[in-house]
């Protein structure tokens, strides 16, 4: 059997029965449960991308030497299915977290996959899971599918230089909403001693390796009793540049709304949303470097009313504070615009308002 997007279909002969994923769907969690199946399109250097296939989700066969144990050619994304209250499943601005992967495959040396292969992967696997996609029963309910797309350097070979054999997959886990009794504003925890990136680095790729040295610094921000890390810029150690997950807002009580711009950050599907959302509401949007010093003196004079991390997993989530060794930078009064941007994205990705933009994509 094929699929309507190509991929052929190779059902579980074991899957999980109703009653078990409905107990799972009631409490997901973030990232603790995987449905039962998993896309994969395996590509060669010989062949180039081989046709798709959906097949039973469970561990991946490697070889010791792969390359992406030792060397880690990886990279990945993040993108939510949302289930409207009709029943549909849509997915937000898909072709986005697509260019994103292709842009990451370059950095990492890693075979680009196509727009519409990306999509596809999506739409079989959600197909063949569907059921596993949460219905929130308020709008308080936040609980979507989650998709990791990721691929992998899976040459069998111990030697640094890109590997001729790549495999691509799907899968997908249940979730709730990130954080549990509604959106509290969080601490943060400014690292000194670890970079997240620097010129010229994989700053702007989502790839593990990025993650695996943030790994450290987010420890401390727990130490610290921080929700996240953020990380400023390597070169001058004075530009704000990100959260170890997420990106940044700040608002100005005169409508200005800051973001650090791209180079060395994650270029978020979110960030530009909120870019997006906040023009829309007349507000004026700009993308600059912002020191750690104009934080500290905006939201002194109270210039800076507001700031806010931003994210697919968490949405919009106001921070309360910047903890640093010396001291304490509070995140600005109020929490008014981004509790209205999260709203109006919700409403959005939830069917509960206007597709304006075209971002959604149904499954
Ligand atoms: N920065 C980093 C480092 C991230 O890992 C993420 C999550 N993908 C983001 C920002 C937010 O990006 P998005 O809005 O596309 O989820």
């Amino acid at each position: 059997i094929v699929s309507s997007q190509g991929f052929e279909l190779r059902p579980t002969t074991t899957p999980t029965d109703a009653a078990q994923r409905d107990e799972v769907l009631q409490n997901p969690g973030f990232g603790r449960y995987f449905t039962d199946h998993m896309a994969h399109v395996r590509w060669t250097h010989a062949d180039g991308w081989n046709s798709g296939e959906v097949r039973p989700y469970g561990p991946l066969s490697l070889d010791p030497a792969a390359s992406v144990l030792h060397y880690a050619q990886e990279i990945f994304e993040g993108v939510k299915a949302y289930r409207h209250a009709d029943g549909s499943v849509w997915t937000f601005r898909p072709e986005k977290n697509a260019a994103r992967f292709q842009a990451s495959a370059r950095r990492l040396a890693l075979p680009e996959l196509d727009t519409e292969t990306f999509i596809d992967s999506l739409k079989a696997l959600v197909a063949q899971d569907i059921d596993w996609v949460p219905t929130p029963a308020s709008e308080a309910e936040e609980s979507s599918l989650y998709l990791r797309p990721f691929m992998i350097a899976s040459e069998k070979f111990l030697g640094v230089r890109p590997s001729k054999e790549v495999d691509y997959y799907v899968i997908a886990s249940p979730a709730a909403a990130y954080f549990k009794g509604g959106v509290k504003p969080v601490s943060i925890w400014l690292s000194r001693d670890y970079n997240r990136a620097g010129p010229g680095g994989t700053g702007a790729a989502k790839c593990g390796g990025n993650y695996a040295s943030s790994l450290v610094a987010q420890q401390e921000a727990e130490a610290n009793g921080c929700a996240q890390v953020a990380f400023l810029d390597a070169v001058e150690h004075k530009w704000i540049e990100e959260l170890g997950g997420m990106n940044l807002f700040f608002v100005y009580k005169d409508g200005r709304i800051v973001t650090p711009e791209l180079g060395t950050i994650l270029e978020g599907v979110t960030r530009d949303s909120v870019l997006q959302l906040a023009a829309d509401a007349g507000l004026k949007p700009e993308e600059r470097r912002i020191s750690i010093d104009e934080w500290r003196d905006g939201v002194k004079s109270g210039e800076i009313s507001e700031v806010f991390a931003c994210g697919t997993a968490a949405v919009i989530t106001p921070i309360a504070e910047l903890v640093t060794p010396e001291e304490r930078i509070a995140g600005g009064e109020q929490t008014e615009i981004a509790s209205e941007l999260r709203k109006q994205l919700l409403d959005i990705q939830y069917g509960r308002a206007e597709d304006r933009h075209g971002w959604l994509t149904r499954l």
